[in-house]
């Protein structure tokens, strides 16, 4: 599948669910209303879509959410997509909170992933509970430590937050370097409407990078994961560190991905309103050449970059989806 900017399109993230465990601050309300299950694709429906995008091109999947182990039976999806490894499909991967991984660590390994990725904000227990609201940290570190254990390369991704965990990053640079974690900083993005000032929590990543080389020796890598992160080695514990700066349109050119909702809705930039109804697709029409021609119609669409402008007068995000919509 290739776009109109020539960007070969081999990456899927796929929501699985928009519920979550957790109430982190930058993502989500407290108050959340979730979608009704009807308008949820089945397991089957999912992995029929998968199964698409896999026939067109696809060659890694990211499994993600709201919280993709807290929807029911979920292993039977990640079984399903990991036979097809080796298939078409080269890679499965997900992208979860840990608050469940201590049962899933050895079930997933069983399916053929081999890396995850963890979201952790913090090592300490009371921020972690004031940034994820309704989580707590120990249940995360025994999934993170479970992951491990069971072989699963582990990156952690940490949102950096201004006068939240800020002065945390080096502590979060040593832990990841003891344990053998890579680490990818995440500035905060427009997403969604949350309680609270966005502007407020901002922390640019090219100040963070300034503040780190100071104490850490940052050697630039040309590792890449088909993602936008930019990788630096850490001289002192031989482990990476990526920076992933959304607001800045420095890896739209080499954009690989295109992102699935649990609703079926396919959005071709995290940044844009674009969308395409894949599950109306998908609930009428029995072939598969007709799920392909709507795919590749989506694709066509794929713009050029994103559009993320936090509206600094009012303070409300430029996009009014929430992350756990389209996972991240
Ligand atoms: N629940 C899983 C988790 O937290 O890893 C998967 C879904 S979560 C939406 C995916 C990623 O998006 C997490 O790393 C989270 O920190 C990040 N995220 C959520 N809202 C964000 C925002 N407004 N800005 C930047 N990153 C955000
Ligand atoms: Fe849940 Fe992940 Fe959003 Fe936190 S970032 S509320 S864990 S979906």
């Amino acid at each position: 599948m290739r776009d109109p900017f020539g960007r070969d399109i081999t990456y899927l993230r796929v929501s699985v669910t928009d519920r979550c465990d957790f109430r982190c601050v930058y993502c989500m309300a407290e108050d959340m209303t979730f979608l009704p299950k009807a308008d949820i694709l089945s397991l089957e429906e999912l992995e029929r879509l998968c199964g698409a995008f896999i026939a067109l091109g696809v060659t890694k999947l990211r499994i993600t959410g709201g919280e993709p182990l807290v929807r029911r039976d979920v292993m039977r999806l990640i079984d399903a997509l990991g036979a097809r490894l080796g298939h078409g499909l080269e890679e499965l991967t997900l992208t979860t909170n840990a608050s469940q991984l201590a049962r899933f660590a050895e079930p997933l390994r069983a399916a053929g992933v081999r890396r995850i990725n963890v979201s952790l904000d913090t090592l300490n227990a009371a921020t972690f509970t004031a940034i994820t609201r309704w989580g707590r940290i120990e249940r995360t570190l025994d999934g993170i430590f479970a992951a491990k254990a069971a072989g699963l390369a582990v990156k952690i991704n940490m949102v950096a937050l201004k006068g939240v965990n800020e002065d945390e990053i080096d502590t979060m640079i040593a832990w990841c370097g003891e344990h053998g974690f890579d680490l990818c900083l995440i500035e905060t993005m427009p997403l969604g409407e949350i309680e609270g000032d966005r502007t407020a929590q901002y922390l640019p990543l090219s100040l963070v990078r300034a503040r780190l080389a100071r104490r850490w020796t940052l050697t630039p890598s040309d590792y890449r994961t088909g993602g936008p992160a930019r990788y630096e080695t850490i001289g002192e514990t031989g482990r990476r560190i990526g920076f992933i700066t959304p607001l800045t349109h420095n890896f739209c050119e080499s954009c690989n991905r295109v992102r699935l909702t649990c609703t079926g809705t396919l959005f071709m930039c995290l940044g844009q309103e674009d969308a395409a109804d894949l599950r109306a697709v998908l609930r009428r029409e029995t072939s598969d050449d007709a799920l392909s021609d709507a795919i590749l119609a989506a694709i066509a669409r794929k713009p050029k970059g994103h559009d993320f402008i936090i509206d600094r007068d009012h303070r409300r995000p430029a996009l009014a989806r929430h992350m756990s919509m389209t996972g991240g």
